[in-house]
């Protein structure tokens, strides 16, 4: 997979795209990432990218021709890519949005500084607008490392266990289970005894009942439209009677 990333802040991928899953990622030639310099597009010595918005008011805006010469570079010595735009006012980011991004061959991600980028860059120059949430940052720097790393660790070969990505939250539209670690006991506080009884069954019946339990209380929005199994029924009802009991 090739991504490009348009942005005027180079330098905030240098560290994020060298290290861990990122940076083993590109070694192993799985993706190959290019960051371009806005500022490379621009004309005159001073290399602006930006300029006041037109009927006045506060703020910059990203400029449209350092943007649709970059994306036309990228273009011609690349080959034609889905270009997305990342803003607060595009679709909220999800894992299914990542899986459909994952499958592509070749993504522009373009960050947008200031007020943004000017409006016939998003209404004419991209394919998809994503937002990583219901807030507003100060560039699309850090939205589209959420994007990269989260399309990445999904490609074939990235993540060493793939079983670990199916398990992950989201994945069959239920949260991931607890997890614990060496030691037994710390400060007093024990890891549960099925998960240290070897027995594969009950541990794995133990997971999926955790994982429906922390899912109905934290998430019921995702709960309500989780695919559940017969066997998830009876996990749910002994989940119930616990409750219950608990009072
Ligand atoms: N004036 C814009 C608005 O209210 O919609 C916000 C501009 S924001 C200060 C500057 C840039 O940060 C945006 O162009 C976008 O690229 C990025 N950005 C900020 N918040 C974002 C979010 N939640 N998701 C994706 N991109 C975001």
């Amino acid at each position: 997979m090739d991504i490009h990333i348009v942005t005027l802040f180079p330098d905030l991928f240098t560290s994020p795209l060298k290290e861990s899953i990122l940076g083993k990622a590109q070694e192993r030639g799985v993706v190959r990432v290019a960051i371009h310099d806005l500022r490379d597009h621009t004309e005159g010595k001073h290399r602006v990218a930006d300029d006041a918005p037109y009927g006045g008011g506060v703020g910059m805006v990203l400029k449209p021709e350092p943007i649709i010469r970059c994306l036309e570079a990228i273009s011609a010595e690349a080959g034609p890519a889905t270009v997305v735009l990342l803003t607060p006012q595009g679709t909220p980011f999800s894992q299914e949005m990542a899986k459909r991004l994952a499958k592509e061959e070749r993504l522009v991600l373009l960050c947008g500084r200031y007020e943004g980028v000017d409006e016939r860059i998003r209404l004419h120059y991209t394919d998809l607008e994503v937002s990583i949430g219901d807030y507003v940052l100060a560039g699309g720097e850090i939205p589209a490392l959420v994007v990269l790393d989260s399309t990445v660790r999904l490609l074939p070969g990235v993540v060493g266990e793939e079983r670990s990505i199916q398990e992950d939250s989201f994945e069959a539209g239920l949260l991931d289970h607890p997890h614990y670690t060496r030691p037994v006991e710390v400060e007093g506080l024990e890891v549960p005894g099925v998960l240290l009884s070897g027995d594969h069954e009950a541990i794995r019946l133990w997971r999926r009942k955790e994982s429906l339990r922390r899912t109905r209380a934290r998430r019921p929005d995702l709960f309500a439209s989780a695919p559940l199994t017969d066997e998830d029924r009876e996990l749910l009802k002994e989940i119930e009677a616990e409750e219950a009991e608990a009072g």
